[in-house]
């Protein structure tokens, strides 16, 4: 099965400083893919490089065989749907109208239902005539969720499966609501949808993915399944905590805050 995602030597350079050094990987047609990594890693930056939203200063981003940078607007819109970190929206918009903004220029006869699958999906029957502005943070987040699955939906009805790219979805959310957005996540994996999101919970991320890559100042350090990659010593050099990390009857690994402590270096770093 071709790649739906290939990046090749990838960076990103903005006024000198370098954003992300030398990024290579692909990512296939059903995976799901969790990114993790400090705050200021890079992770958002290499989000934004899979979105086309930023142009690599060297390297390339293929998107289903073509140069993503050769896609028109509309064309990278049905072929990947994002949920960006921050998604601003001031106007007061129903929360309907902000979910059908996912179906385009598509018919409004085609974007209605799936408009209100979306919204059931995200759990926010009663919520369609509600202004945005109005809603609590969570519930904001899982419109915005719901209208990248609106716009999924349409996409892939005309294109077949495509990239879904979420940059921290999860970070607004209850337990209940975590568990169900990444499960709906998966469940788009599981119908051949690549689905890549950057996630700071890494129990969430061994749950959700079959592949964590690791971010860190600009630079993929580690690619792999879940129990390959959270280890005592991933939460020690890329994470500065000293950690157990423990395994699930299942083989997960798990992490518990409760045991960690900042290493020597955090302790150090946080007195200059
Ligand atoms: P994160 O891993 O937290 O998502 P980002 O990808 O958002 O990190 O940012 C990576 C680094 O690049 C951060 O240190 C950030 O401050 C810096 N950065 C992001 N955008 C710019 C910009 N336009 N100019 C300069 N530095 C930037
Ligand atoms: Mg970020």
């Amino acid at each position: 099965m071709s790649p739906v995602y290939e990046l090749a030597a990838v960076s990103a350079r903005i006024r000198g400083a370098t954003l992300l050094d030398g990024v290579s990987l692909s990512v296939t047609a059903g995976e799901t893919v969790a990114i993790v990594g400090p705050n200021g890693a890079g992770k958002s930056t290499l989000m934004r490089l899979l979105s086309g939203d930023l142009v690599p200063t060297s390297g390339t981003v293929r998107l289903k065989g073509h140069a993503i940078t050769d896609y028109r607007a509309a064309d990278l819109a049905a072929n990947r749907a994002v949920l960006s970190q921050h998604v601003q929206v001031s106007f007061p918009f129903m929360v309907a109208e902000v979910v059908g903004m996912g179906g385009g220029r598509q018919p409004r006869a085609e974007v209605e239902p799936l408009v209100a699958a979306a919204l059931a999906e995200a759990e926010l029957d009663g919520f369609a005539a509600r202004e945005l502005p109005t809603l609590s943070g969570g519930e904001q987040q899982r419109t915005h969720f719901a209208r990248v699955l609106v716009q999924l939906a349409c996409g892939e009805a005309d294109h077949g499966a495509g990239a879904l790219l979420l940059d921290e979805p999860t970070a607004s959310l209850d337990m209940r609501h975590q568990i169900n957005l990444l499960e709906s996540a998966k469940r788009r994996a599981l119908q051949g949808t690549a689905v890549i999101a950057v996630l700071h919970d890494l129990n969430l991320a061994a749950r959700f993915a079959d592949r964590i890559l690791v971010v860190r100042k600009g630079r993929l350090v580690a690619d792999g399944a879940p129990a390959t990659i959270i280890t005592d010593d991933l939460l020690q050099r890329v994470f500065e905590v000293e950690a157990r990390v423990g395994t699930t009857p299942g083989g997960l690994p798990f992490v518990l805050p409760q045991q960690m402590a900042r290493t020597a270096t955090a302790i150090a770093a946080a007195r200059h």
